[in-house]
């Protein structure tokens, strides 16, 4: 990170966070309140980062407001929480939001993984390039999380499985140590997901993580933020492996950084 923009940063975070902001915050992103308050700050902080430096678009004739930018910057805060080594999604410039789900227009990014196949997206992640959302669907996520659906954090999730110049479903994990169990685990929580939805059983997972290994981490990333013990008693063992890759435990945030 260059001179300039640390000292950017650094000058944008002396001002209070707004106080719109935090009216915002508390209508319409629930989730923030389960936070000590040194985490709490921590998000605000990356809230304004987040806010500050990426390019906010509005496509099909949507305006841009303040609401839209805390609201997905917000959810973007809670899942780079202990996950620093991303400077803040450096390599995510844009954000085009639309104004409900939006027609698939352009050519696919190729086979590297990102398959949002079907006529209308509610949001979609390019390599080296915008996070595609719709606007209701992020807006509804958001204030009613617990449901282990959430399309910011889906695509957010593609966006971070790129920095390792693949989309594989296997992001930059912490140590060099820690592939193989990612791997036996994710292969055998993804075999696990196959049978279970071939003999008609349902999971915590929904059936779309089985589309390939870049869906299941996207899928499964929503479902530990959103709906975190519901995913924990599902399959524990891929549960431990993303509290280590998250660096945090969603389903009792407080207690692991107590103050
Ligand atoms: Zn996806």
């Amino acid at each position: 990170m260059g001179l300039l923009k640390r000292h950017h940063r650094r000058s944008l975070l002396q001002a209070p966070f707004p106080k719109e902001w935090e009216a915002i915050l508390s209508r319409d992103v629930p989730y923030l309140q389960r936070f000590n308050d040194v985490d709490a700050q921590r998000l605000r902080d990356t809230i304004q980062i987040i806010v500050d430096e990426k390019f906010w678009e509005g496509c099909g004739g949507l305006q841009i407001d303040d609401q839209i930018r805390v609201v997905i910057a917000a959810q973007a805060a809670i899942m780079l929480l202990r996950l620093e080594s991303t400077d803040y999604l450096h390599h995510v410039r844009t954000f085009l939001i639309y104004p409900g789900p939006y027609q698939q227009t352009q050519e696919r990014v190729g086979s590297d993984g990102l398959v949002h196949s079907g006529t209308a997206n509610l949001g979609e992640a390019w390599y080296n390039g915008p996070v595609v959302l719709s606007w209701p669907d992020a807006l509804a996520a958001s204030k009613s999380p617990g449901q282990g659906r959430n399309v910011v954090m889906h695509e957010l999730a593609h966006s971070i499985d790129m920095l390792t110049g693949s989309v594989n479903g296997t992001p930059l994990l912490r140590n060099k140590s820690d592939y193989s169990a990612w791997q036996e685990v994710m292969g055998r929580t993804f075999q696990e997901l196959r049978e279970k939805t071939a003999l008609g059983q349902p999971d915590v997972l929904r059936p779309y993580a089985l589309t390939n290994a870049a869906e299941f981490f996207a899928v499964s990333t929503e479902c530990f933020f959103d709906a975190p013990a519901t995913l924990r008693s599902g399959h524990p063992e891929a549960y431990a492996q993303f509290t280590r890759f998250w660096g945090w435990d969603p389903a009792n945030p407080a207690s692991l950084h107590p103050e």
